[in-house]
Formats: structure tokens, C-alpha cells, sequence
């Protein structure tokens, strides 16, 4: 299904959605309405006026979901330093954890507009995930960026951390060879972050390198994409330990 909507609207509608108030996509008219019933006296009215064939339900944000994006920016910031995450971690696994996570953020200011950008970011990705999921093309509108994929020789792959230098393929799983099994590295100029990102990198992993199944790993500053085949059966199912 192809819509003609922006995408920034339709991110602010995902992130103001919740239990009373309700957002909308009108098929027709190509655009979001939206009914709240906390301010609206004939609220309930229209909801029943609602066709489910000509309008999409956008669906509600939960504080789960915004408590899930909280965790997550922790977990971000405990990669450059730990003993300022840990406060954030006590911070939301106590009482009212969303007031107390503002509070502990003003204290923060430089921290404030990297949670801000973070959580853009979230919502930007839920949205993307949400359209692939329901098929929905915005039209005119690029939502992933171009995506690179290149092949990486042994100078780049010296370079990795030693965790994944060491890691490589053991064994197939299909008719158990445990000889030389051969790896290959990629690298992608982007994480993948939504669901159209990993579907791109799907088709160009088929399209250019004739791979259908590879593991993705990290080398803390890039998302590695590893690859093996086994020379006896020609399974791409194989084994990868340290
Ligand atoms: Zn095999």
C-alpha cells in the first residue's frame, strides 16, 4: 500500500499516541486525524464514526515501550562510562522511574540532548518497522540511508579487536565437517537498526555476494557482517565459536 504522508508527521503521531489519545490515517484524504478524548466532548462519537476500511489505527505507545527506550539509552551510556550509567540504572529501577530519570537528566544537561536524539531516533525506528511490517510505502520519501557493503581483506580484519579476530567458523551443521572451513568479513556503513535496513542488507548480500545466511557482530565502531560456507556440502549453516 502506497501513502502519500511525511514521515516526520507521522513519527509525531506514533509518539503522542497513547490510551485516550487516538491517531489515525485517513486512506482516502492522505492524512492523520486525530480524537482525544480527554479534551474532545464528542470524543466517543467519533471513534465510533471511525471506518476501518478507510482509516489505519496508529497504534497506541505504551509506557513499556518508553520505559524500553529509557533502559536502552542507559545501556548506551554505560558503553563511555559506567559509573555514571549505574546512577541511571538505579534511577529507573525505582519509583516512578520516568520522573526520576527527568530529574537525574537536568543534572546532565550535556546528556540531555544526546536522550533527546536518541529517543527521536527509537521512535524514527519504530515507525520504520511498523510500515515494513504493514507494507506501507510513503511515497517520495527515502526513510533508510544508502547502504554500502564491502568486503574486508586480511590488513582490516589484523585490525579488529581480538575478540573477533579470534572468532571463525567451526564446524557445519549440516554434515558436521569440522576441516578448514573458510571465513569472509564484510562491513556496512550503517547498524542495522530497523527492519528495511536488514532487509537491504539482505539484498545486497544476495545480489553482490550470492550469501543468504551470515551472522552480524560488531567491532565496537562498526557492524561486521561474517560469512562462511562449507567446502563439503556447500551449507552456509556453520558453526562460529572463539
Ligand atoms: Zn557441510
Amino acid at each position: 500500500m502506497k501513502i502519500n504522508l511525511n514521515f516526520g508527521d507521522l513519527c509525531e503521531a506514533f509518539e503522542m499516541c497513547n490510551m485516550s489519545h487516538h491517531f489515525f490515517i485517513d486512506l482516502e484524504k492522505n492524512e492523520i486525524i486525530d480524537i482525544n478524548e480527554e479534551i474532545e466532548n464528542n470524543a466517543e462519537e467519533k471513534l465510533e464514526s471511525i471506518n476501518e476500511e478507510k482509516f489505519l489505527i496508529i497504534p497506541e505507545r505504551t509506557s513499556n515501550e518508553d520505559y524500553l527506550v529509557m533502559e536502552l539509552f542507559v545501556y548506551e551510556i554505560a558503553e563511555k562510562d559506567f559509573q555514571l550509567s549505574d546512577k541511571f540504572y538505579d534511577v529507573i529501577h525505582k519509583s516512578k522511574p520516568f520522573k526520576r530519570f527527568k530529574e537525574i537528566l537536568d543534572e546532565y544537561p550535556e546528556l540531555k540532548d544526546k536522550w533527546f536524539k536518541f529517543r527521536e531516533k527509537q521512535i524514527q525506528n519504530d515507525v520504520i518497522n511498523w510500515l515494513f511490517e504493514n507494507k506501507i510505502i510513503l511515497e517520495n520519501q527515502k526513510l533508510i540511508p544508502d547502504i554500502e557493503i564491502k568486503v574486508l581483506d586480511n590488513d582490516e580484519i589484523e585490525k579488529f579487536p581480538t575478540e573477533l579476530k579470534d572468532f571463525g567458523p567451526m564446524a557445519c551443521m549440516n554434515c558436521r565437517n569440522e576441516g578448514l572451513i573458510l571465513s569472509r568479513f564484510f562491513s556496512t556503513n550503517c547498524d542495522i537498526e530497523n527492519m528495511m535496513i536488514d532487509e537491504e542488507i539482505k539484498r545486497i548480500m544476495k545480489e553482490k555476494y550470492n550469501t543468504k545466511n551470515y551472522g552480524v557482530s560488531s567491532t565496537g565502531k562498526e557492524t561486521i557482517l561474517t560469512y562462511a560456507r562449507c567446502p563439503k556440502c556447500g551449507s552456509e549453516d556453520i558453526f562460529w565459536d572463539f
